[in-house]
């Protein structure tokens, strides 16, 4: 199973990837990304780690 983070210092809190992948991400009160399930039903993590702005989603 892939291990999904986000690195806090690099990420933006744009939004997108919990756009993209609400089961996956969540913008939280620290207005960052956060991963609230390591897999997705529905979508490719890599693809939606690929499309952050600032590369801060790390798909190992
Ligand atoms: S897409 Fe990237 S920068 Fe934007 S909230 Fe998600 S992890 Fe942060």
């Amino acid at each position: 199973m892939a291990k999904i983070t986000v690195d806090e210092s690099t990420c933006t809190g744009c939004g997108l990837c919990a756009a993209n992948c609400p089961e996956v991400f969540e913008i939280q009160d620290d207005n960052l990304a956060h991963v609230v399930s390591e897999t997705c039903g529905n979508c490719d993590v890599k693809e939606v780690a690929e499309q952050c702005p600032v590369n801060a989603i790390i798909v190992k």
